[in-house]
């Protein structure tokens, strides 16, 4: 199964190859056109090697000016189906122009922008996934924050510019930490310390990743807002200033019930979601929704818990409301989506998650995830479901209630 992540759907493409295929190797030149929105030219090349036969397909972004050539000679890269790209070493191919006007996941205030995966400023060939090399162009005292090249990008490129102060870096078990933050931005120490210990704590449940050092940045995203967010990409995560020290916005809970300033809970419930998608949406998949989206959540939840069991009672009525707000019925099999889907992938499924938990032991359940991705990284809710009623054999009841799962809904061994 190969995905390319394309203007906000996943399209997974078949492809049927067993042989591993090299991946597109991008070489980019960003030139912001100014510093107050998020616009630049780009030029670079692009390296393949595609296998002999097999049409490669270019993704445009809409609303850009890219021209492409090869072997000096203008190159017309529209073709749905793609175009031959014979194997041949050293043969580049080019491209210049100018990104769209508007991305949704680009922003640009203070003389800061950035850009985040999925956002699509450059063209694009669809593939499992790419390297990328980022070359800034900038105004003197600026500079480019960007995942190490040497780490495979799903989702396509991700970066920050402005004018940083030095990085600052911190060794643990398993990580060097570079934190590179805008000149005028200092995050509260405790967070870099429950980011630090948070992926100590992960690594060796979830395995190794291919990267030994994390950078961490900080953008103005949501500041309007007031919303916390992070964004991880190879090996860079950008945070949401309001994840690290600004004050975000809580007024979306009070309607759910939530009185208290949960803003320190908030903070490192998505600080651990946003950690967990080093491996979750990247090695791990899974054919639910919940798979992707639901476990980063719990694993949140559960980061919580382990400081203060009030922290997480508040935060789980965020996950009770929202799951009153989704669709009725069993919660496994379904894909992620919108609207209905995105409740039962984010909450729905992490509030079942929780209610095993608070029973049978947090860190039990999150070894049990582990334990299944192990044998698959990419599983059905049977495996779940087999899993658990092997280490749980007098819990079925529980899981059952908790996945809101009748007799005709339940997991079909194999399935
Ligand atoms: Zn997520």
């Amino acid at each position: 199964m190969r995905a390319v992540f394309l203007l906000g759907l996943l399209l997974p493409i078949s492809t049927g190859a067993t042989d591993i295929e090299p991946l597109p190797q991008f070489d980019i030149r960003i030139k912001p056109l100014t510093l107050d929105e998020p616009r630049f030219t780009m030029s670079g090349s692009i390296r393949f090697c595609a296998k002999s036969g097999r049409k490669v397909a270019f993704v445009i972004p809409r609303g850009s000016t890219y021209s492409f050539t090869r072997n000096g000679a203008a190159l017309d890269v529209s073709p749905q189906e793609g175009i031959d790209w014979p194997c041949e070493p050293g043969a580049a191919i080019t491209f210049f122009g100018t990104s769209p006007v508007s991305m949704p996941k680009c922003g640009a205030s203070h003389q800061e922008i950035y850009c985040l995966n999925r956002s699509l400023p450059n063209p694009e060939v669809i593939s499992d996934s790419s390297r990328y090399q980022l070359h800034f162009e900038l105004l003197k005292g600026y500079g480019g924050l960007s995942p190490d090249p040497s780490i495979a990008l799903n989702y396509g490129i991700q970066f920050q510019i402005a004018q940083f102060a030095a990085p600052r870096r911190r060794k643990t078990k398993h990580f060097t930490f570079e934190y590179q933050f805008p000149k005028d931005f200092s995050p509260e120490d405790g967070y870099l310390d429950f980011i630090e210990k948070t992926l100590e704590d992960h690594a060796p449940m979830f395995g190794a990743l291919p990267f030994h050092k994390v950078l961490v940045g900080a953008i103005r995203r949501g500041e309007t807002t007031g919303e916390i967010s992070g964004s991880p990409a190879g090996n860079l995560i950008l945070f949401s200033r309001t994840a690290l020290r600004d004050k975000p916005n809580l007024e979306s809970l009070r309607g759910m019930g939530i009185q208290a300033d949960v803003s320190d809970a908030l903070r490192k419930m998505v600080i651990a979601h946003e950690l967990s998608h080093f491996w979750f949406g990247r090695s791990f998949t899974g054919k639910d929704g919940w798979m992707v989206e639901g476990i980063p959540n719990y694993i949140g939840l559960v980061a919580v818990a382990k400081g203060s069991k009030g922290d997480y009672a508040e935060l789980r009525k965020l996950f009770e409301y929202m799951d009153s707000q989704g669709p009725p019925g069993p919660i496994p099999n379904s894909p992620f989506g919108n609207g209905p889907l995105y409740i039962r992938a984010y909450y729905q499924g992490s509030l079942a998650l929780a209610k095993i938990g608070d029973v049978v032991g947090h860190e039990k359940v999150l070894e049990l995830v582990a334990g299944v991705y192990r044998h698959n990284a990419d599983p059905a809710f049977a495996d779940f479901d087999e899993a658990f009623k092997k280490a749980f054999p007098s819990q079925a009841a529980l899981w059952t209630a908790a996945w809101k799962l009748t007799p005709q809904s339940g997991a079909q061994p194999g399935k």
